[in-house]
């Protein structure tokens, strides 16, 4: 007998189930590698196995981000981050482990804790009462893949990653853009509109024609493109004016900015690169349309050359692989229960985060809320000034739920600090204030 499910044994999963268990709760904890079935790209039937690269990224919690949440989550006792520091491996200043350790370490916590089974088993279909936390990753089995379709809604589920990379504001040149909606006269203004003339598209498509794309892996060759979210580069090689007719359309949108007493709105550009709004804060802006498969570096120098973004800094970069994730903004509530089946709780790369430590970071804010509810307690969520706060917050609500991308933690999902701050410091500002209101949730919450 137990009180909790969890579902799926990797990062996220590993880290609620020591949350539970080190406060007594009885646990299970499915995980199907080791039962005779293996993800398309797990290597091991080790508990916490790292896909792919072997590193956390920065440990600088005075100027990054992720840096800001392994240090949260060191202060909650996080099983990921203990064994990340047995595992590390030299890295300057990013954590990198041994995976085959880390995995190893994360194991034997786990087996050490008296009130937690690890099965090796399957799980189809989601199930239909009890507290469950489910942890499946990017990579859900596709039985059970189905069966949250289903308690969802289908179109809810997106099973390919289409990123479109996101800009942050405060590095898009105004001078050059401008704020409007197609056809608006003056009323809504919501997107950014960066202008092209016919010898700055032209140059442009050849080079989304001539940029080094990254291959598609073996097991994701068979999947389809959807005509929805179709690579930028791969509209692009069915013609010329394809984007010209496509997502970087110039209909409609007068460039203010070339205003003359004739045409005192201004007049079209030959094509129009647009950004929307990705988050509640206004501080991070997608490309519309802009997925693409070229190589980091490539959409750095390429997206460079469009005119307003010539200094642009990316929270991310475009990239489309396959992936198993909720629209958490508009199905799970702020404490990640999905709102029609409230005892199932999600957690890890599943409900949108993205990367190895959000994803820890996610199962670990999933244990407590299920600790406190298991034991009848109330449950405040860390303060959105904090990194576990505002990656919560942007998964749970605060993120647009028609646009919505996994994302890593970044600055910009956080409130930003006062004007006032110069540009210098507006890191530390962000991490001075992060640890300062976790002490003080941490005081009153856990
Ligand atoms: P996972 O760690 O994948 O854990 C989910 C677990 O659930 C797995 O062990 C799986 O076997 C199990 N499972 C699935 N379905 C079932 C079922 N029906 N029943 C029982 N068990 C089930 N992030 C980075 O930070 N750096 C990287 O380099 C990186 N590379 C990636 C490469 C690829 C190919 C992919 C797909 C993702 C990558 N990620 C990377 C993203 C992400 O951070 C990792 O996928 C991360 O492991 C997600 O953690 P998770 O706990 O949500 O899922």
């Amino acid at each position: 007998a137990y009180d909790i499910h969890i579902i799926g044994g990797g990062l996220a999963g590993s880290e609620a189930a020591w949350q539970l268990a080190k406060r007594g709760l009885k646990v299970r904890l499915s995980e199907m590698r080791g039962s005779g079935d293996m993800s398309p790209a797990h290597q091991t039937t080790g508990l916490a196995e790292l896909v792919c690269s072997n590193s956390f990224r920065s440990d600088d919690h005075e100027k990054n981000a992720v840096g800001l949440l392994h240090h949260e989550m060191r202060q909650l006792d996080s099983l990921v981050m203990a064994a990340a520091a047995k595992a590390e491996v030299p890295a300057g200043s990013a954590l990198a482990v041994d995976r085959d350790v880390f995995s190893a370490e994360v194991e034997a916590a786990l087996a050490a804790q008296p009130t937690l089974e690890i099965v090796r088993e399957r799980i189809d279909t989601l199930p239909a009462a009890g507290l469950t936390i489910v942890a499946t990753g990017p990579l859900t089995a596709a039985a059970l893949a189905d069966s949250i379709g289903q308690a969802t809604g289908a179109d809810s589920l997106a099973f390919f990653d289409a990123i479109a990379p996101i800009v942050y504001r405060d590095t898009i040149n105004m001078d050059v853009c401008w704020m409007a909606s197609r056809w608006d006269k003056g009323e809504t203004k919501d997107y950014i509109n960066c202008p092209m003339t016919k010898e700055q598209y032209l140059a442009f498509h050849a080079g989304l024609l001539a940029g080094e794309k990254t291959e598609f892996r073996e097991w994701e060759a068979n999947t389809p493109y959807f005509e929805g979210c179709m690579p930028i580069e791969v509209m692009a090689e069915r013609g010329v004016d394809t984007l010209r007719f496509g997502p970087m359309k110039p209909v409609g949108l007068d460039n203010p900015h070339e205003a003359t007493p004739e045409f005192p709105n201004g007049r079209w550009p030959y094509a129009v690169v647009q950004l929307r709004q990705d988050n509640k804060l206004g501080t991070i802006w997608n490309m519309v349309g802009f997925q693409t498969k070229l190589k980091h570096a490539e959409q750095v120098r390429l997206f460079r050359t469009i005119p307003g973004l010539e200094n642009a800094e990316f929270a991310r970069l475009g990239g489309l692989h396959r992936n198993t994730f909720l629209n958490s903004p508009e199905l799970l509530d702020r404490q990640l229960r999905l709102k029609t089946a409230p005892h199932i709780r999600f957690a890890g790369q599943v409900t949108g985060c993205e990367g190895y430590v959000e994803s820890a970071a996610v199962g670990l804010m999933a244990g407590l809320m299920t600790a406190a509810e298991a034991t009848g307690r109330d449950w405040t969520a860390p303060p959105r000034t904090t990194a576990l706060g505002a990656l919560l917050s942007h998964i749970t609500g605060d993120a647009e739920a028609e646009s919505y991308q996994p994302m890593n933690i970044n600055f910009g999902l956080f409130p930003p600090p006062p004007a006032e701050v110069k540009k210098k410091q507006r890191k530390e500002a962000y991490t001075a204030r992060a640890k300062q209101d976790m002490a003080e949730w941490l005081k009153a919450a856990v």
